[in-house]
C-alpha cells in the first residue's frame, strides 16, 4: 500500500466509519478517472478527486465547481485518498472525521492538457485539464495561491473553469443538478439510507466491491461495534435496496 494514504488512514476510525481504507482492488481503466463528492460536513463542499500515481489527489471545493470562466473558486487542498474512496456513498457518522453525508455528485475521466507532466504541474501550482464527466466537462484549471494570503499554508487553489463549448455564464445551474451519478438518489435519500445503492466505477468486479459502505448509510447514531449494521452478503437480489 502506498505511503502516500498514511495521512488518509490517521484521520480515520475504519471500526467507526464506513469509508474504505484503501485495500479493495480497483479496476484498470484507459484514462485516469475523476470523482466529485458533495460532502455535507459542518461546511458543505464538493471534493475534486484526480486519479494520480496510484491514488486520488483531492481538493475541497468550498461553493462547488462553476461553469463560468469569471468564477474562481476556492479549493483546498487535502489529503491524498484510496481509490476505492471514488465508489463511495453514504454517510460518515457524526464525531468522526468528515461526518456528514457523501453523494457521488459526478464522475469520469481526466486528462491534462498538453504534455506537461503532472507531477511538475502541481508542483508549480498550476494544473490545466479536461474533464469528461457526467456533469462536468471541457477544461478546467487548478492554480495554487500565494501562500502569503493564508499566512504560508500552501493548501489553498482556485478552480477555475476555462472557455470551451461548455463554459457557460449561468456557472451555478450545474449544482442543481443535484442527485448522485452512481444511484441517482437526493442527500435526503442517501442520509436516510433509502433508494439504490450506487453503481461501481473503480472497483474490479462485484466480488471485490466492499458494499458495506453503501449498504449501511444508514448509519445508526451507537457507533460501537455492535450498534452497527451487520455485513451482509450481496447478491443481485438486494443489489438494489438500500436499508
Ligand atoms: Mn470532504
Amino acid at each position: 500500500m502506498p505511503s502516500k494514504l498514511s495521512t488518509y488512514r490517521a484521520k480515520r476510525d475504519f471500526e467507526k466509519t464506513q469509508e474504505p481504507s484503501g485495500t479493495a482492488k480497483v479496476r484498470a481503466a484507459d484514462y485516469p478517472r475523476f470523482v466529485i463528492q458533495k460532502h455535507d460536513a459542518s461546511r458543505l463542499h464538493y471534493d475534486l478527486r484526480l486519479e494520480h500515481d496510484g491514488v486520488f489527489k483531492s481538493w475541497a471545493v468550498t461553493k462547488g465547481p462553476s461553469l463560468n470562466p469569471k468564477d474562481k473558486r476556492l479549493a483546498v487542498e487535502v489529503e491524498d485518498h484510496p481509490l476505492d474512496y471514488g465508489d463511495f456513498e453514504g454517510t460518515i457518522p457524526a464525531g468522526e472525521y468528515g461526518g456528514g453525508t457523501v453523494m457521488l455528485w459526478d464522475r469520469g475521466f481526466w486528462v491534462p492538457e498538453g504534455d506537461e507532466d503532472i507531477n511538475a504541474a502541481l508542483e508549480k501550482g498550476e494544473l490545466k485539464f479536461v474533464l469528461a464527466g457526467e456533469k462536468l466537462k471541457g477544461r478546467f484549471v487548478l492554480v495554487r495561491m500565494k501562500g502569503d494570503k493564508f499566512g504560508g499554508k500552501r493548501n489553498n487553489w482556485l478552480l477555475i473553469k476555462h472557455k470551451d463549448d461548455w463554459a457557460t455564464g449561468d456557472g451555478e445551474a450545474i449544482l442543481k443538478k443535484d442527485k448522485s451519478v452512481a444511484s441517482g438518489r437526493t442527500m435526503a435519500q442517501i442520509a436516510s439510507g433509502k433508494g439504490k445503492a450506487p453503481t461501481p466505477f473503480m472497483l474490479a468486479t462485484r466480488k471485490a466491491f466492499k458494499p458495506d459502505a453503501v449498504w449501511s448509510t444508514n448509519v445508526k447514531k451507537d457507533d460501537s461495534p455492535a450498534g452497527r449494521p451487520a455485513k451482509r452478503k450481496v447478491s443481485s437480489a438486494n443489489k438494489r435496496a438500500v436499508h
